[in-house]
């Protein structure tokens, strides 16, 4: 017969008892920060964090500053009491939830830029989405202060961003990064996908189909930044079902450039309108 652990799980929504919390944890405390609607992916970040720590914390907070769009944040998928049941059972000790007000009151002013990485790829599509991401992401190490804290690949372009943020402002983090977990047929998990009608789920594994192919062409020695680019491109113009493209990217992992030809570590990635949804993904040449 199936037996549960009994599992203490503190769920809080205010910095003052969560940084309480997290100074009378066991150390070392792991924290992934997360935005809820939780999935596989975000249970893989769960996983590793309970394996490395003594205390787990997940963040769940739908971070206004990052959106552009107010609709988009409107219609971001949320589920807290379905988060909360799936985070008890996987082992979690800690869950902070702040409302809006907690995280930015009145007044607030004081916000994190990463520079010049910010602009490029997702941040020429999303203006002021880096810097609402790394303000959020340093106020919740402010809070947690936790030894470890866990990322997906899946935002490729947030990972480059947080390992500077952690490194430039001497977090005291170690930033670890965990693979991107796809569905069956290759579309990486995402909160969003619940968003696609039939038709355009069905459709979506094309940005990861594009991705391969230029993966492909790298592994059979092409090195041609622009053949690599088109290739993707090609694949993804194909499907009917993708509205429009916001990039095709080759790029050098630490700057974030396009690259003429991949010599060292680079980013395969592309970002593509589907309905409501904005598909994003990539792939390491390493
Ligand atoms: P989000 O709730 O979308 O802000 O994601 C929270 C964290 O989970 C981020 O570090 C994401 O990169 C990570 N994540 C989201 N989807 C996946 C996925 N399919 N595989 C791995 N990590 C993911």
């Amino acid at each position: 017969m199936a037996q549960t652990i009994p599992h203490n799980m503190r769920v809080i929504s205010t910095n003052k008892e969560m940084s309480q919390a997290c100074r009378e944890a066991l150390k070392p405390v792991g924290l992934v920060p997360t935005m809820g609607a939780l999935h596989p992916g975000h249970l893989s970040l769960v996983g590793q964090a309970r394996a490395d720590n003594l205390t787990v914390a997940v963040s769940i907070f739908v971070n206004p500053t990052q959106f552009g769009d107010k609709k988009d944040l409107q219609g971001y998928p949320r589920d807290m009491e379905g988060d909360i049941n799936l985070l008890r059972q996987h082992g979690v000790d800690l869950v902070y939830a702040p409302k809006v007000e907690e995280v930015y009151p009145d007044g607030f002013d004081t916000w994190v830029d990463v520079g010049p990485l910010a602009d490029k790829l997702e941040g020429l599509h999303r203006p002021g989405h880096f810097r609402g991401v790394a303000t959020v992401v340093s106020k919740l190490f402010n809070v947690m202060r936790p030894d470890r804290a866990y990322f997906g690949q899946k935002d490729g372009q947030q990972v480059v961003v947080i390992q500077k943020l952690a490194r430039d402002l001497d977090m005291g983090v170690e930033v670890v990064i965990m693979p991107t977990i796809r569905e069956l047929d290759g579309l990486a998990m995402s909160s969003r996908n619940v968003q696609l009608t039939p038709e355009q789920r069905q459709a979506a594994p094309v940005v990861h189909s594009a991705l391969c192919q230029a993966y492909l062409l790298w592994t059979d020695g092409e090195r041609d930044g622009d053949k690599l680019r088109q290739a993707a491109q090609e694949i993804l113009r194909s499907e009917s079902m993708v509205d429009s493209i916001d990039y095709v990217s080759v790029a050098n992992i630490s700057t974030l450039d396009e690259v003429e030809r991949v010599e060292g570590r680079a980013m395969v990635s592309a970002a593509a309108h589907m309905g409501p949804v904005r598909l994003i993904d990539n792939l390491v040449l390493e």
